[in-house]
């Protein structure tokens, strides 16, 4: 280990040693050594940041289309080597580094986009004489807080767009993963953004982030991760009177009617529930299965799962790596446990597995005769675990999808128009797909859920303006 990376904090590289980056593919490798900021560098970043908002803010917007270009085109030119150095610290296998790298550098393209394309409206006034300017503005400092799952495409898909509206950041990733967040932060500060406009504070969340939460001054806050962080950021923000957005956890369904194609069906399950791991929001953990394809479908998936291939994820052959950390798995064994407990059948895997190297390398798990009642279909467990829940017909099927805490995705598999169209409109999910997983989405469209999943205004696409600008409504009266 040779790599030390420190954080950036108005302009300038500090910070002593801190934290090691554990490689979960082999925990005697060390990605490198990242510093670890405390209270007062990020006041000091919040700081830099807030200095750095008048002139960022009313920047040409070609100033900001040029620095979202470059980082766009140095991610690209350079995706198999920060593909690689994302799945040394994350565990997703190599081809899913690289895909979000890709998805990284596409979304700062977008965004890069979107400088040239802002707009507002003219309205006539009711008054005689007078005109209305309805324009949006960029909201302020904005915090940014993400978690270790999708290491660059998270950050990416906050940082580009509050960059793109004006607004400067103090961002804080998550412990796990910082070779991903330092890469791209790297990469903007040298595409010339001008000091404060982008501060990285790598660090605990309980001292970096929750110093952030109690600052007078973020004037908003972005939040991915858990259900219980995101309660603690939308109280602080409440108690701060500054905007917020919260996308936290996801329990979701994928139903598969007697109907479906069965091959279709197993595929978007396999992925869906177990590919990254089954460490996404968006992985169905839930599989609702009516009783005429149950058996069938079953009997498939299991087949389908013998032959996935767990193993380091930077072996090309690997279909899916280890768990992210030994909490994480203690986590996935423990519900594993539970659902054993809970009277659900262990239909296949759930047992560690031993490779070359030390990891923490987990054999998916499938659970079948389990209810919706059970904490294995109620609480997300965010690891390779998926029950089986038989369910008479589509009726009964859509109300068990709907009846959960959370609401992100749902989807469902089927050959009928009519049941597919119904379910598209009377799931309460945020994103629905038919006959495909419920994971996989699109840059360029929004992204977000209902109930406890999610808070506040849509991410990505064009939608992400409504977090990152505030609307500001101007009268004149030109005699
Ligand atoms: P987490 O809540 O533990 O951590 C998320 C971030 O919050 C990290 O950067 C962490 O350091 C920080 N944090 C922790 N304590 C804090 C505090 N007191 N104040 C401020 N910040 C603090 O979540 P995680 O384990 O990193 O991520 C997994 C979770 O993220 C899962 O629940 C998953 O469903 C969710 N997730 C949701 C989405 C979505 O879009 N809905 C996407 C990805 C992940």
């Amino acid at each position: 280990m040779s790599l030390f990376r420190k954080n950036l904090i108005d302009g300038e590289w500090v910070g002593e040693a801190g934290s090691r980056n554990i490689n979960p593919s082999n925990t005697g490798d060390v990605v490198g050594e990242y510093a670890s900021a405390g209270a007062e560098q990020a006041k000091q970043a919040i700081a830099a940041a807030k200095a750095a908002f008048p002139a960022w803010s009313r920047s040409a917007p070609l100033v900001r289309h040029a620095v979202l270009k470059k980082a766009s085109d140095e991610i690209m030119a350079r995706k198999d080597e920060i593909g690689r150095a994302l799945s040394s610290e994350e565990g997703k296998r190599l081809s899913e580094g690289i895909g979000e790298t890709i998805r990284a550098a596409q979304i700062f393209d977008f965004f890069a986009g979107e400088t040239l394309r802002l707009s507002g409206e003219l309205v006539p006034s009711v008054r005689p004489g007078v005109g209305v300017e309805i324009t949006r503005e960029a909201v302020g400092v904005v915090g940014i807080i993400t978690p270790w799952n999708f290491p660059i495409a998270i950050p990416t898909w906050k940082i580009a767009p509050a960059l793109a509206h004006g607004n400067t950041i103090v961002f804080k990733p998550a412990e796990l993963v910082p070779e991903s967040a330092w890469t791209i932060v790297d990469i903007l500060h040298r595409a010339g953004l001008p000091k404060g406009v982008l501060n990285l504070v790598m660090g605990k969340g309980s001292v970096v982030g929750q110093a952030m939460l109690d600052s007078p001054d973020l004037n908003a806050i972005t939040f991915t991760g858990s259900v219980g962080t995101g309660k603690r950021v939308a109280a602080a923000s409440v108690e701060h009177m500054r905007k917020f957005q919260l996308e936290m956890g996801g329990k979701n369904p994928m139903v598969v009617l007697d109907d479906a194609d069965l091959a279709t069906a197993v595929e978007c399950a396999i992925n869906g529930a177990y590919f990254s791991t089954g460490q996404r929001c968006t992985a169905s953990s839930r599989l609702v299965v009516t009783e005429g394809i149950h058996d069938r479908f079953v009997a498939a998936l299991k087949e389908r799962l013998e032959k996935l291939v767990i193993g380091d994820a930077l072996d090309t052959k690997t279909q899916i790596g280890p768990v992210v950390d030994a909490s994480q798995l203690k986590q996935d064994e423990d519900y594993i446990a539970i659902g054993s407990q809970e009277g659900a059948n262990l239909a296949f895997g759930g047992e560690r597995l031993d490779r070359e190297t030390p990891g923490f390398y987990l054999r998916p798990a499938l659970f079948t005769e389990s209810t919706n009642a059970m904490r294995i279909s109620r609480e997300e467990i965010f690891g390779p675990v998926a029950n089986v829940i038989r369910v008479k017909d589509y009726d009964e099927a859509l109300a068990v999808a709907n009846d959960t805490p959370f609401g992100l995705t749902s989807g469902i598999c089927t050959s009928s128009l009519k049941h597919a169209t119904h379910f598209r409109r009377n799931s309460e999910a945020g994103m629905v797909m038919v006959n495909l997983p419920t994971a996989g989405v699109d840059f360029h469209v929004p992204f977000g859920g209902r109930k406890g999943s999610s808070y506040g205004p849509r991410e990505q696409g064009r939608y992400a303006a409504e977090f990152y600008t505030t609307v500001k409504t101007a009268y004149t009266f030109a005699g």
